[in-house]
Formats: structure tokens, sequence, C-alpha cells
């Protein structure tokens, strides 16, 4: 358990690291400003924007992954329906598994996720249309630690990465890799959505004030467990793997103009 904090820590901060910066179009900035970090999210866009239909009444969800690592179709169901409930978008929401890239490094800091988002993504938002980028990665993150394992993070504001192979790993006899795969995408949607206090204000309080962007409940998608390979325990305490948003959070996303 020790091992986790220091993974968890660096990991809220990465997840949160757009958080703030809202409407900026220097936002993706990094220090030192001479590695390029590019986040080519144009023009920029907020959890609100994927929430309500003011601007976008439209949402297609991108999806790159290295191959022999595709999603699966069930998990892909099941976030389309998510984001279908919470999200007003009258146009729809589109599911478009596009490109299967070559291997990489096999082994991602979020600003290598980032470097191979610029260089695949096709789809940012325009017209009535946002975008929801997700790239399945291969190998794993670098701020897994010991027995410890990331099994996906928001990155930006329209921006996840999935480690697959990390989800394999942390499925057991309960859980298959689909059904955590599922529980990950769901979780990661949550935080483009703005939960937990990330950009969506809470209507009650329920952060987890020890894991930033997280719900303090157990059975709600957004506890932290879920993307990590802790999610084994939470399988485990609660005898199933969960896929839905909590009270809370749905009230924190219908406040802020979703569903
Ligand atoms: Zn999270
Ligand atoms: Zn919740």
């Amino acid at each position: 358990m020790r091992t986790l904090v220091p993974v968890l820590v660096a990991f809220a901060a990465a997840a949160l690291a757009w958080q703030g910066c809202g409407g900026s179009s220097g936002r993706s900035t990094q220090a030192g400003g001479a590695t390029p970090a590019p986040v080519p999210v144009a023009p920029a866009v907020s959890a609100r924007d994927f929430l309500t239909d003011a601007t976008y009444r439209h949402l297609l969800v991108e999806i790159d992954h290295v191959q022999g690592h595709a999603p699966s179709p069930t998990a892909l169901q099941v976030l389309r329906a998510r984001l279908e409930e919470r999200c007003h978008k009258p146009d729809g929401v589109t599911i478009l598994v596009d490109d299967a890239i070559p291997p990489g490094s096999g082994v991602y800091s979020v600003a290598e996720n980032r470097a191979l988002e610029a260089q695949h993504r096709d789809h940012h938002a325009s017209g009535t249309t946002a975008v929801l980028y997700l790239l399945y990665l291969d190998g794993r993150s670098d701020q897994d630690a010991g027995g410890a394992r990331v099994l996906g993070w928001a990155h930006g504001p329209s921006s996840v990465g999935i480690f697959r192979e990390s989800i394999v790993a942390s499925s057991n006899l309960v859980a298959s890799p689909a059904e955590v795969e599922t529980a990950v995408l769901v979780h990661e949607a949550g935080h483009i959505l703005g939960l937990v206090n990330n950009g969506t204000p809470m209507v009650a309080p329920h952060e987890d004030a020890a894991r930033p962007g997280h719900d303090v409940d157990e059975a709600c998608i957004m506890h932290w467990r879920i993307e990590t390979s802790e999610i084994r325990t939470l399988i485990t305490n609660l005898g199933a793997v969960p896929t839905q948003f909590d009270a809370r959070c749905i009230d924190d996303l219908r406040a802020s103009g979703g569903r």
C-alpha cells in the first residue's frame, strides 16, 4: 500500500495538470519550454463543453491503439452509454475506432503519451462536434511502482491514455479484462467531465482529500482504485465491478449542465 502513494500523487498531479487554465491558449506550456509537449487542442474545450449542447451538439470519441492492443467492443459500448446518459448531445455520441499504430517505447510518461497523441490524433473540436481522444498504449506507465500499476490517465481536457496490458494483468476471477477496461474507461471519461472537483464543482463535498479528483465512496466509479491495479481490492470488497457514477457525482454533472 505504501508504495502506491507516490504513484498516485504523481498521477493526480498529471491528471489535474490542465485544471485552472480554462480557456488560455497557453495551457499546454511545460516548464522549460524547449521540450515540446504538444496537446493540440484547438479550440480549448472544458468539461462543460462535453456536458452541454451549448457549443457542441455531437460528441465524437476517436480511439487509436498500438497494434495488438485494440479496445474491447463491450467496454466501448458501456463508455458510449455513460456519455449518452450524462451529456446533452442531441446529435449523438459516435465511437470511431481509428488507427492501429506501431509499438512505442513500452514505458510511457505523460509527455510521451502526449507526443504520440500529437502524431496520430486526427480530430479536434470543431463546428458542433466535441472530440474525446483515447490512446490505447502497449506496455505500462512510468508511474508504476513495485506491483502497483496505472491502468489509465486523463492527461488533458480531451485526452486519455489507457494501459491495456496493465488492465489485463489487473483482472481476476471476479472481473474479466473487459470489465476492468470498462470501469477504467468510464472513470477516465468522468475526469474529462470534470469529476471529482476537477473542473466541475461539487454540489456536496465528496472528494477524497488524500486523492484529489476522486470520490471518497468506494462504490463510485470515480474512486481512485479504479484506475490502478488496486481495483482488485475494490472488486473483492464490493463483489462486483462498478460501472456507474454515484448519486453525488451525477448531482455535480447535472449542476454543471449535464444530464
Ligand atoms: Zn482517476
Ligand atoms: Zn462519485
